[in-house]
């Protein structure tokens, strides 16, 4: 007998009256457009403001429009270095992309899956502009360290905070340490509007500018020029913003059910040799957008991929890594084929030769090597994870 033969449960009810009558509310206005006195969308990223303790939020159609907004209030001239992560969502490196700008990637600690501010030191250049920092699992990176770096380059620091709504540094929400921080509402999330996500800021001046770059640069609240740059159309509608502002609401106990969950899962797994579960740093809450863990390969005498397999044979629903290779290894970054004809911009503005080929990252290529990925939400119980455990413990001792 596997050691689980019942599925996984779903998540729990996510909607219920509450949005559909704010939904309602929202269609009764005969209006979706987010531009008028009553607007909804400017409702709920007041209180996302609120909520996460930031002076300005700014509400977008996306986790990656909101990264885009954020790379393109950074104001960086075409052809500048941003450091990042191999190991993310293509939002990511999409939003450095489109902006004309150049991902360089820094390597990672396998056990902790995220650069350490050595590695973002080890590739930032005179060319590097900004740093962008990702919250890998909703598990906080050690942000002091690197906002100092940072501050003492000279370099705009955001922080991609799509999977973790709700986690928090030395007590702070994430996404208010770096100059900006940037937030997905996508299905997937912890809690969503079904498409959307928004901006964090601390300065005024920000707040404009990552308004209007969400908003093709119409300068809506006149405090500069009308079309005095490009930008993306990226606005929120009502509807989703009448989703925002009620699932906002129902963070917290989403995101302290996980949290009980995943600390109960990092002790336990952390006592079967050979499991290796991501290192979290101190004074934080990891709000477990997944759960993700390595295989110590001097322990472990089986493959990754062989372990999967031997999991998915008692039940457990595992896969690799979140991603299946660091993301300049993807065939986009090997051909340069971000633009039709393989002409990219960016480069050639440069000056420089960025070959991805030639990239090679020990500690990023190790972690997606022998990582492990679980499925975790607010619907588990600890009898679903009694399962995790034991499926392991069996595996592993297996393969020892
Ligand atoms: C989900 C996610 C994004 C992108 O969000 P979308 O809303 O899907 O555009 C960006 N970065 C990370 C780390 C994510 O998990």
């Amino acid at each position: 007998m596997p050691v689980r033969t019942k599925p996984f449960p779903g998540r729990p009810p996510r909607f219920g009256l509450d949005e559909v009558l704010a939904l309602t509310a929202a269609l009764q206005r005969n209006e979706l457009w987010y531009w008028h006195e009553n607007s909804v969308v400017e409702a709920a990223a007041k209180e996302a403001a609120n909520k996460f303790a930031a002076p300005y939020c700014v509400a977008t159609s996306s986790g990656t429009a909101s990264l885009h907004v954020a790379i393109a209030a950074a104001r960086l001239e075409p052809g500048t270095e941003v450091v990042t992560t191999p190991i993310t969502d293509a939002g990511t490196i999409n939003a450095i992309l489109y902006q004309n700008l150049i991902p360089v990637f820094a390597d990672v600690d396998p056990d902790y899956a995220m650069p350490r501010v050595e590695d973002i030191a080890a590739v930032v250049t005179k060319r590097t502009g900004a740093v962008i920092v990702v919250h890998l699992t909703g598990s906080p990176i050690d942000m002091d360290p690197i906002v100092a770096f940072c501050a003492q380059r000279g370099l705009v620091l955001i922080e991609d905070c799509a999977q973790g709504l709700g986690a928090t540094y030395r007590g702070k929400s994430i996404g208010t340490f770096g100059r900006f921080g940037c937030f997905s509402l996508n299905d997937q999330k912890h809690i969503t509007s079904g498409e959307g996500g928004f901006v964090l800021m601390k300065e005024e001046s920000d707040f404009y500018l990552c308004h209007n770059y969400a908003d093709k640069y119409y300068d809506r609240f006149k405090q500069g020029v009308r079309l005095e740059a490009l930008a993306p159309n990226y606005r929120m509608s009502e509807l989703d913003g009448a989703m925002f502002g009620v699932q906002l609401h129902k963070l917290d106990s989403i995101v302290d059910r996980r949290c009980a969950l995943g600390a109960d899962l990092d002790k336990r797994f952390s006592e079967i040799p050979g499991i290796i579960p991501q290192r979290r740093t101190a004074e934080t809450k990891s709000v477990f957008f997944f759960y993700l863990l390595r295989l110590d390969a001097k322990i472990i005498k089986c493959s990754r991929d062989e372990f999967l397999e031997q999991l998915l044979a008692e039940g457990i629903p595992a896969r690799g890594a979140y991603v299946a290779e660091p993301i300049y290894r993807s065939p986009y970054f090997l051909n340069r084929s971000f633009f039709p004809g393989g002409v990219w911009p960016a480069q050639i503005v440069s000056g420089q030769d960025y070959d991805y080929s030639a990239v090679s990252l020990p500690g990023a290529e190790t972690a997606v090597a022998s990582g492990i990925s679980l499925p975790l939400h607010e619907g588990y119980t600890i009898t679903d994870l009694d399962d995790y455990i034991s499926a392991f413990t069996l595996v592993a001792a297996r393969n020892y």
